[in-house]
C-alpha cells in the first residue's frame, strides 16, 4: 500500500511526456516528489513503477517492431553506459501500473499487426522487479510477446513463475574476466552467468548484447571466452554485437560524472566483424 492518503493522486498527472524521441533525451527529478516511503512501497508492490521514457517503433530491442519503455534505476555503473541519467529510480517518471498498461493497450493492434511485443530496458528493470512481472503479465493476458533486457545481475529475484510471463530475455553479456567486468561496471559477473544458466535450464529463449569498447572490452580471448559461454548455453538465439558511441557522452558532463572514455572513439567495422566472427565461430548467429 502507498502511504498517501486517500485519495491517492496519480503522480504522473502533471508530468512532461512518457514518449521520448529516443532514450538519448536526458530525463532527471522527474520522481523527486516521490517519498522515500513511496518509492520502498512501489517496489514491494509493483504498482507504481518510474519509467525514463517509453518509445515506439523499435526494431532491435527484440522480434518485429517493439515498444520500449526504459526504466529508470541501475546498480551497475559501466564506464560506457551512455544513459547515466537512468541511475537514480526518481529521476525516473513515477507511472502506476494502471497507466501503463493503457499505455500500452493503446499499441495492441499495431504491435500484433507486425509481429512485435513489449520490451522492457532500463536503466535495470530488474531493481523494479514486482512492476515488470505484473506489467509483463498485464502485456502477455493482451496478447502481447514480452522481451526483458536486463544485465542479469538480480534474476534470483524473479520466480520461475515470473519467468513464464517473459517471452524472451535480453541478457547483456558485458565480459567474461571477473576482474575485467569489475572494472567495466563495478559489479561481479558471477550472478549474471548463473541466471544466464537457469534461463537456459529452463529452455528459456535469450538474445546476448554484447557492447564493443575499444580497449575494455574488445581482448579476443575474453570475447572468445564470453562466445563460448553463450553457445554452450543452447538457448542463445542470436547475439548482437553493440559498437560503443559516444552519444552519451553529454549526459556524463551534465550530471557531473567523471567519464573515462572521452578519448575512446566507436570501433572500427573490422574491429565489429572481427567480435560478430567469434561469437559465429562458437556456433551462434551473430549480428
Ligand atoms: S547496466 Fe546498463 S544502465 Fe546500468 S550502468 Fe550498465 S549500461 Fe548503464
Amino acid at each position: 500500500m502507498m502511504s498517501d492518503p486517500k485519495p491517492t493522486p496519480d503522480p504522473a498527472a502533471d508530468a512532461p511526456s512518457l514518449e521520448a524521441k529516443s532514450p538519448y533525451e536526458l530525463r532527471v527529478n522527474l520522481g523527486a516528489r516521490v517519498s522515500e516511503a513511496d518509492v520502498r512501497a512501489a517496489l514491494a508492490t509493483g504498482d507504481l513503477g518510474f519509467l525514463h521514457s517509453f518509445t515506439t517503433g523499435s526494431a532491435v530491442d527484440g522480434p518485429g517492431i517493439r515498444v520500449v519503455a526504459w526504466t529508470s534505476g541501475c546498480h551497475w555503473r559501466c564506464v560506457f553506459c551512455h544513459n547515466p541519467d537512468t541511475w537514480k529510480m526518481t529521476n525516473g517518471m513515477p507511472v502506476t501500473l494502471a497507466k501503463a498498461k493503457e499505455e500500452l493497450a493503446k499499441y495492441r493492434p499495431g504491435l500484433k499487426k507486425m509481429s512485435g511485443g513489449f520490451t522492457l530496458s532500463g536503466g535495470e528493470a530488474l531493481l523494479q522487479d514486482r512492476f515488470v512481472v505484473k506489467l509483463f503479465a498485464a502485456a502477455r493476458a493482451m496478447g502481447i510477446h514480452t522481451a526483458l533486457d536486463t544485465n542479469g545481475h538480480l534474476g534470483g529475484r524473479l520466480s520461475d513463475a515470473d519467468l513464464e510471463v517473459i517471452d524472451l530475455v535480453l541478457l547483456d553479456l558485458k565480459a567474461w574476466d571477473p576482474e575485467r567486468h569489475r572494472r567495466l561496471t563495478g559489479m561481479d559477473n558471477g550472478p549474471t552467468l548463473e541466471f544466464a544458466r537457469r534461463l537456459a535450464a529452463r529452455g528459456k529463449p535469450a538474445w546476448v548484447r554484447f557492447v564493443l569498447v575499444p580497449g575494455w572490452t574488445d581482448d579476443p580471448e575474453d570475447i572468445g571466452k564470453t562466445a563460448e559461454f553463450a553457445a554452450g548455453l543452447g538457448n542463445v538465439e542470436r547475439v548482437d554485437v553493440l559498437p560503443f558511441h559516444q552519444m552519451g557522452r553529454f549526459k556524463w558532463k551534465e550530471l557531473g560524472l567523471e567519464y573515462q572514455l572521452e578519448d575512446v572513439a566507436p570501433p572500427p567495422a573490422e574491429a565489429v566483424e572481427r567480435a560478430v566472427a567469434a561469437f559465429r565461430a562458437a556456433g551462434l548467429k551473430a549480428y
